[in-house]
């Protein structure tokens, strides 16, 4: 299913979440890169589009866990392309990220993860810093949204109204959640970054982890779990 989101955005449905495919007519970039399996799904979909690998101009990424930053080494030599994050995120992505008190979980659970899946890590090749307009896809506005990682971003289509929301929530029936303590190394900053987005307004709202492909239910969800009332597009 797929509803209230244009049509130059594809998803690749990975092991663990998703990763996005922006589209337009002569170029695209990627969102996130996945973790098992996903270069598969991601060099098949990018030959179905009639693309090569070198029409992907950028490889943008939320954060640096594993299951975004997976295939970031594959995917920066495959295409070329040009990696762009927060540079806070350069520690996850390198797996150095010092986690501490419960978050040590985390580090645990990614090491065993980075063993498991012969993983390795890329650079970070442009820093973005938030409110920097990105040409890509029409345009993309870097949203900095820190409380899950301290980098952890958002992207902001002004021309569709739409937010790729990250790990601010996971969005499936009957399981909408915030990200388990664990996860989030910068917790103080969460609540600033829910605000952040209830400010912003986005149309439409597509995290990384959900069900299905529809912005308007995501933003709906959103609005519940994090108690935003009356939460009317202006
Ligand atoms: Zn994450
Ligand atoms: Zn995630």
């Amino acid at each position: 299913m797929r509803r209230n989101v244009p049509p130059g955005l594809h998803t690749i449905r990975g092991f663990m979440g998703c990763c996005h495919l922006l589209v337009t007519s002569d170029e695209c970039v990627m969102l996130d890169t996945g973790l098992f399996g996903e270069p598969i799904l991601i060099r098949r979909l990018v030959r179905k589009l009639g693309f090569t690998p070198q029409s992907v101009k950028a490889i943008l990424l939320t954060h640096g866990h594993l299951d975004h930053a997976g295939n970031l080494a594959w995917l920066r030599r495959w295409t070329g392309a040009k990696v762009y994050a927060h540079p806070a995120e350069q520690a996850h992505v390198d797996g150095t990220y010092l986690y501490q008190g419960i978050t040590k979980w985390c580090g645990r659970l990614e090491a065993a993860g980075r063993a498991l899946f012969r993983y390795r890590s890329a650079p970070i090749d442009e820093f973005l810093s938030d409110r920097q307009e990105l040409p890509f896809w029409g345009g993309l506005r870097v949203i900095h949204l820190p409380g899950h990682t301290a980098g952890h971003c958002g992207f902001f289509s002004k021309r569709h109204g739409l937010l790729f929301s990250g790990d601010m929530f996971a969005s499936y029936f009957f399981n909408v959640h915030r990200p388990p303590a664990i996860l989030n190394s910068a917790p103080e900053c969460f609540a600033d970054s829910v605000e952040k987005i209830r400010r912003l307004n986005p149309r439409w709202i597509v995290p990384s982890h959900y069900d299905y492909l529809d912005g308007e239910l995501h933003r709906r969800r959103f609005a519940k779990l994090f108690g935003i009332g009356n939460w009317q597009l202006h």
